[in-house]
């Protein structure tokens, strides 16, 4: 079972007193319906589907989700908090409902009326969830080069091309997928929602992971699905500039994720440090070691800090991308660097499946990677400072 210890009081943070409930009542759900689960569901790769009904019964599914909708109607920075509490247990079911709401809020931003009532209800009540595909074979951080078309076809578009390494696609009601309707680069982009059920779509292959195996993640083929013109999410040809912007709220959330992470080793590490013995002392005596606890919870305290700006420019409308870039690229190097710390403040315990840390570890590493890698973020940061120089 997980050890998780209670939340810190986030006071410093100047969250409000909704903020705080939503990172309560998120922490609480965690705790009763992920935790005692968790090690097994980890071992075994179990994608916990009734979970997510339960998630929406307490209203975390539709969290962003305007209420006409069926949703909660909270804000982003209490999407970031349900996410990282979530990640605090379990990584995995962090990024399923961080995926879920940043195509949530795509829809909400980018739908037509008919899209918003078709789709929102059933996200925010977790009976449909949803899927995100851009990435192919050969277009990841280069998302431009990606080659699966649709074609226009009377009223309709037929959707010919894989998907690679979709979150959540396996159970996905609904996806937002880009596909090219225009030519090569970025102009001939275009994005649409789909449901999975059309006739077509096929789950081709669930891909195995190092971490976060309780998320679910496949490639999906489009063999000429025919979907009718109003599938179309946003306007033709602005699919790609549409799925950047939605992933630039979703790097909030991969942030958040980390935040989780590396305050989950936080809890692990000083709950060891204080009970293991070592010479005769606790090793939380030694500076070797309470020194790399001393800094794992700066580095919470200035990632949180992040993620939390981030968040708040967004709920507030004003430019938040170069905020979130700053925000993923701290919170996941920290939560990569500090896992590995946690496992060797266990020492051997650490390396054995009886403590949480190994997969804190395991599942540390994709933050680093997706929604844009760090790497990319550097890219967007450097824009920003530089311009485009080459
Ligand atoms: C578990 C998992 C879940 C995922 N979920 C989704 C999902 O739901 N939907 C979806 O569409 N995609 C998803 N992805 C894909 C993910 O977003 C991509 O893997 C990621 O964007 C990187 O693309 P790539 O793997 O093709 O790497 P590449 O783009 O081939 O990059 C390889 C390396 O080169 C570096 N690199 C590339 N270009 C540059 C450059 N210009 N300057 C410096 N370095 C560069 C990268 O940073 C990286 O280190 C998922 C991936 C994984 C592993």
């Amino acid at each position: 079972m997980a050890t998780v210890a209670p939340a810190p009081v986030r006071a410093q943070y100047g969250l409000t007193s909704e903020q705080n409930a939503v990172a309560g009542l998120t922490r609480e759900v965690a705790q009763r319906e992920i935790a005692p689960h968790i090690a097994q569901w980890d071992r075994e790769h179990t994608f916990p589907r009734e979970l997510y009904a339960k998630l929406g019964e307490a209203g975390l599914m539709g969290l962003i989700v305007p209420e006409r909708y069926g949703g909660a109607g909270a804000d982003y920075v209490s999407y970031a908090l349900a996410v990282e509490e979530l990640a605090r247990v379990d990584a995995g079911a962090a990024v399923t409902l961080s995926v879920h709401l940043m195509i949530a809020a795509a829809v909400l931003n980018l739908g037509s009326d008919a899209q918003k009532d078709r789709y929102l209800p059933r996200f925010a009540s977790g009976e449909m969830l949803a899927a995100f595909a851009l990435t192919e074979s050969d277009a990841g951080s280069d998302a431009a080069a990606l080659r699966s078309t649709a074609k226009r076809d009377g009223d309709q578009f037929v959707l010919r091309g894989r998907k690679q390494w979709c979150t959540n696609g396996g159970y996905a009601g609904a996806t937002m997928a880009m596909f090219r309707t225009g030519g090569p680069g970025a102009k001939g982009v275009s994005a649409f929602i789909i449901e999975n059920a059309c006739q077509g779509v096929v789950v081709e292959r669930t891909t195995e992971k190092l971490g976060i195996h309780t998320s679910n993640t496949v490639d999906i083929a489009f063999d000429d699905v025919r979907v009718p013109a109003d599938a179309l999410l946003g306007r033709e040809g602005e699919g790609l500039g549409n799925a950047l912007r939605v992933l630039t709220a979703g790097r909030i959330g991969i942030a958040a994720q980390a935040v989780g992470i590396l305050a989950a080793c936080l809890d692990a590490s000083v709950k060891f440090a204080k009970e293991r013995e070592a010479f005769g002392k606790p090793i939380g005596s030694f500076e070797g070691v309470a020194f790399k606890i001393a800094q794992m919870a700066t580095d919470l305290d200035a990632a949180r800090l992040l993620v939390y700006r981030a968040a708040a420019l967004r709920d507030a409308g004003e430019e938040h991308a170069l905020a979130a870039s700053k925000a993923k690229l701290f919170a996941s190097t920290a939560a990569r660097k500090h896992a590995a710390e946690a496992v060797q403040i266990h020492g051997g315990y650490g390396y054995t499946t009886e403590f949480p840390v190994e997969r804190h570890y395991r599942d540390a590493k994709i933050t680093e990677i997706y929604e844009g890698t760090s790497e990319v973020q550097q890219i967007v940061i450097a824009r920003s400072l530089l311009g485009k120089l080459g």
